[in-house]
């Protein structure tokens, strides 16, 4: 794209970022749909609008990133996100991922550590009309006071599977995590049946550290 943008190549550029990720394998339509839809341009600095439709992720403030699409829509997919579920999303970063679920019909809420990240995320989702329950603080230990969740969706790299969060997950419910060392991590699928956690893993991924009391000590 040259350094001058318009709506209709922003339309076009989002058009091509779903068909390559129709092309890797993302068959979910609410997912390419939300992504489809969602002005992903508007979630990165003004520096890095030229490549918001690239596949891949980029640096945000806080020294911190908004993921890659692909992983984005990859973990949506493994949440199976159905209109009216309760999700609940663990690393707010640019608010790119809360839209995304909001957008497929999804009643979101979601924890940032850094308040910086958090103020702007929000002024995003007013300014694009969505409706996210969100705040500041230590997402490891989840968000007790609207569990049980029918999603949670942890969107930055742990050590291991936050025990908080595996509570706050309702009977049927879906966890999505990357955890691993600091250098890379495999995608956790948890679903809950009844008092059973029954884990699915898939390939490897490269997220930020998940920083809090049940994540990496600073
Ligand atoms: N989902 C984001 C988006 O759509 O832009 C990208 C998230 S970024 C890869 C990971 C985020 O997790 C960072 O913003 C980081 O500050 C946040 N984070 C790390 N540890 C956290 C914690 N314990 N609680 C809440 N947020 C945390």
């Amino acid at each position: 794209m040259s350094s001058t943008y318009s709506n209709r190549q922003y339309d076009l550029a989002r058009g091509q970022l779903v068909d390559i990720l129709r092309s890797r394998g993302i068959e979910d339509t609410g997912v390419l749909d939300a992504i489809g839809s969602i002005p992903r341009h508007v979630f990165v600095q003004d520096v890095f609008r030229p490549r918001a439709y690239e596949d891949s992720a980029l640096p945000i403030a806080c020294q911190q990133t908004i993921s890659q699409p692909y992983t984005v829509a990859f973990m949506t997919q493994l949440l199976q996100v159905r209109r009216g579920d309760k999700v609940l999303e663990i690393g707010t970063g640019s608010g790119y991922q809360a839209c995304v679920l909001a957008q497929m019909g999804a009643r979101v809420f979601t924890i940032e550590r850094h308040f910086d990240l958090l103020e702007e995320a929000r002024t995003r989702f007013d300014e694009l009309g969505y409706n996210v329950a969100s705040k500041v603080g230590d997402g490891t230990i989840g968000w007790s006071q609207f569990a049980p969740y029918s999603g949670i969706i942890v969107t930055a790299g742990a050590p291991d599977i936050p025990q908080s969060l595996l509570r706050q997950l309702d009977d049927g419910g879906r966890l999505v995590i990357p955890v691993g060392d600091q250098g890379s991590q495999t995608m956790i699928l948890v679903e809950r049946r009844g008092d059973e956690f029954v884990q699915g893993r898939h390939a490897g991924f490269k997220f930020v550290p998940l920083v809090g009391k049940e994540g990496w000590r600073k």
